[in-house]
């Protein structure tokens, strides 16, 4: 056995698993019918496993939602709020992924967050006080015996007991230390449960061993396997860990009685170092993550066959995927309208289990066939480079990372000029994306409409929105984002060096997918990306448009990025590209710029050592960058999606923008802490309400919210402005919800003027 996967994609091919899910809810079908969907995808991951000569196959990949979820619910990890309700297991396990709202009451869903460091989510299980683990394999044994019918032996994978632990969320009185012993016992008794069942290989997920990790958390490892191996016998354990290397556990998990251990060597920058220095017990097989999980390129089978001999032993080696495959598309095969010259170079889930294949027989077969036609893809280059723009990175500058004069100046000039009042109100951008709105753009898309009838449009709404907010009396406006589908494609679309593929959907979360566009070439600004948008509205009103943007960072961050150039070359080339935006539009009057970064969080390293040299580094000077040539009367905004930045406050400040707004209605303002203590210097603009409910605040409501912030910020640098996402919403609660904020900080400022 010397071929493996991790995890394959679940959600089909064309999407089926999500489409045939939002029937069900919408109960167009029935749970039948979705299970015998469910069941034919999983039919066809394993097939295309096997038929590419995989032999280590996944089950218990599959989710209907979230595999966390599905390990959650084998141990009874369900809060009493759900499992009260009289509803099928399968109506309830849809009740803690999305919430409940019916004849039985009304349930939220249980909280989401980003798994590692990918862009899919996983639910968070919830454990109360009352919460009785009981073991329930269902699931995992329904779909072992599934494929074993197919004539398919397989490796069922959970998500291990010490990542279940570190995942939990504890809502009562009970903490980890209480649980953890039951929670060893039960994947004990899981263990039974398999060896019973005959299952000669089992895969615990453990990726929150690639953190930081402290003697405490070691010995916590050590003492939830003890039971573990005790319970152990004919069923082999591998422990499967990804997203990082193991550094900090690598000598004890040697040592104890694994069966298999697999190591990303992709981003476990000291894996292959650890393995060299540790050894690697020739016992143990020794899953090698040595194809890449989590981007789309060809992997240099050069370069792996060089990785794998540097291995200590050939004999017990598995060559597999560095992570689950769940985080690319699904087939290169699907994008015939890509040229094959750029195609050749792509490998999806299924491409990526045949090159696994193809490495296992180059590296223990010695088949040199396929390394010389792969060899070929790397030999010549594969676009042709944009010198100039290679030579503005190459010769950029300290200085052009500053921008000047400082911000306390820059802050003095642009109060006399702009003259806002105490507590100025503005919105994040974009205004509800209505039925209307996003047919204008498919059908000029599809070539229904011409340009000039499709900008029509878009001006007529920006128009009535311009008229809208000056009716409500904001003082910054925006043109409303009408021509844009999202805050990436947009402008990846304008720039020369990206490729956009038809097919290539990945999970996001649940049935949610995106398709990152490929960043290809050298990127670089071949036409304006916004000017004529936001020159049409600004000529509109005497009142102040802010420019819209996406920032450097967060564009790269939701592409796929190339692996021949580093990250931070990427983003710098992005930068450029938009700084070059940024001072057309300065050029054209608009005075406010307001810059993006709403995935600038979520990249942040795992182990926070790396925080800096690996990220913030070079990050934060990449939008620096953006905006270091504008003058000082012009104003710069950025905006982030989580306040929960307060560990990295500094880097944030050092973004040196003039005002950042930042989602923080649903984290109960707890940033404002952090940013009095640290003295936050650019000006902030918390969201006073949660945009994601239909309700309305009143201006009480809004106004007690004002007066908190208060408490933290002082009134000279404090925006109002609701949490981002307003083009989600519907135009009544929107106008409304604006009305009231407006009253209340009007009625704010009025009682500060006193
Ligand atoms: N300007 C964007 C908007 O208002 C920002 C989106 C976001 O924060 N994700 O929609
Ligand atoms: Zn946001």
């Amino acid at each position: 056995m010397t071929t493996s996967i991790i995890g394959y994609p679940r959600i089909g091919r064309l999407r089926e698993l999500k489409f045939a899910t939002e029937k069900f809810f919408k109960k167009t079908i029935d749970e039948a019918e979705l299970l015998k969907i469910a069941q034919e995808l999983r039919q066809e991951h394993w097939n295309s496993a096997k038929n590419a000569g995989i032999q280590f196959i996944p089950s218990n990949d599959f989710s209907f939602y979230d595999t966390t979820l599905d390990t959650a619910v084998s141990l009874n990890i369900v809060p009493q709020r759900y499992r009260e309700l009289p509803i099928s297991n399968l109506e309830r396990y849809f009740a803690l992924a999305r919430g409940y709202q019916g004849e039985y009451g009304d349930v939220k869903a249980l909280s989401m967050k980003k798994w590692f460091n990918t862009n899919y989510h996983y639910m968070v299980p919830e454990f109360e006080d009352t919460t009785e683990i009981k073991v329930n394999l269902e699931k995992l044994l329904a779909e072992y015996r599934e494929a074993k019918a197919l004539g398919i032996v397989t490796k069922p994978v959970l998500v291990g007991p010490y990542t279940l632990l570190k995942l939990i969320k504890f809502t009562g009185k009970k903490q980890l230390a209480d649980i953890k012993v039951k929670i060893a016992e039960s994947y004990s008794e899981i263990i039974n449960q398999i060896e019973a069942e005959g299952i000669s290989w089992l895969q615990f997920d453990e990726p929150a061993l690639v953190f930081d990790l402290d003697e405490k958390d070691i010995q916590l490892f050590a003492e939830l396997y003890q039971p573990i191996f005790k319970a152990k016998n004919e069923t082999k354990l591998l422990l499967q860990t990804y997203f990082g290397d193991i550094r900090d556990i690598y000598e004890t998990v040697i040592k104890l009685d694994f069966d298999g251990i697999g190591l990303d060597f992709i981003e476990g920058r000291q894996s292959l170092d650890l393995v060299k220095k540790y050894g690697f017990p020739t016992e143990k097989k020794l899953f090698a993550g040595v194809v890449n999980g989590k981007n789309i390129w060809v992997n240099n089978y050069q370069k792996t066959i060089a990785l794998l001999n540097a291995l200590p032993n050939k004999n017990n080696i598995v060559i597999s995927s560095s992570c689950s495959l769940q985080h690319v598309p699904y087939s290169v095969s699907q994008e015939t309208e890509l040229e094959n010259t750029i195609t050749s170079h792509f490998a999806f889930a299924e491409e990526k289990l045949v090159e696994i294949k193809a490495i296992a027989q180059i590296f223990f077969e010695g088949n040199q066939e396929a390394l010389t036609e792969n060899q070929k893809l790397f030999t010549s280059s594969r676009f042709e480079a944009n010198q100039e723009v290679q030579n503005k990175i190459a010769n950029l500058v300290d200085t052009d990372f500053v921008r000047s004069p400082a911000f306390e100046k820059r802050e003095a000039i642009q109060k006399e000029i702009f003259k806002f009042p105490l507590l100025p109100t503005t919105t994040i951008g974009s205004f509800p994306q209505t039925a209307e709105v996003r047919k204008n753009r498919l059908s000029y898309k599809r070539g229904e409409i011409n340009w000039d009838e499709y900008e029509a449009f878009n001006h007529q709404e920006t128009e009535k929105w311009i008229r809208i907010q000056e009716e409500i009396d904001l003082d910054v406006l925006v043109h409303g984002e009408f021509e844009r589908n999202d805050m990436v494609e947009y402008f990846g679309e304008k720039l020369a060096g990206y490729v956009f593929t038809r097919f290539a959907w990945v999970q996001s979360y649940g049935t949610r997918c995106v398709k990152p566009p490929i960043v290809w070439g050298d990127i670089a600004r071949v036409q304006p990306l916004s000017v004529a948008d936001s020159v049409y509205a600004q000529g509109l009103t005497d009142k102040v448009v802010k420019g819209m943007l996406t920032g450097p960072v967060t564009i790269l961050n939701w592409s796929f990025p190339r692996e021949d150039i580093s990250l931070k070359t990427s983003t710098l080339q992005i930068a450029l590209a938009i700084q070059e935006e940024v001072i057309d539009l300065e050029s054209h009057g608009i005075k406010i710029i307001q810059i993006d970064e709403a995935a600038l969080r979520e990249k942040l390293p795992l182990r926070r050592t790396d925080w800096n040299s690996e990220y913030l580094d070079w990050a934060i000077p990449a939008f620096r960058l953006v905006h270091s040539k504008v003058q000082p009367e012009t104003q710069i905004h950025t905006h982030m999606c989580y306040s929960e930045f307060e560990d990295i406050i500094e880097a944030i400040d050092a973004m040196d923008a003039d005002v950042i707004s930042f989602e923080a209605s649903r984290s109960d303002l707890s940033i404002l802490d952090a940013l009095k203590e640290k003295h936050f210097r650019t000006q902030v603009g918390p969201g006073v309400y949660d945009i994601h409910s239909p309700r309305i605040p009143s201006v009480e409501e809004i106004g007690k919210t004002i007066e908190r912030i208060l408490e933290k910020v002082p009134a000279e640098k404090l925006w109002i402005n609701p949490d981002c996402g307003l083009k989600t919403r519907g135009k009544k609660e929107v106008v409304a919800s604006l009305e009231n904020l407006v009253s209340a900080a009007k009625e704010a400022r009025k009682s500060l003027e006193n």
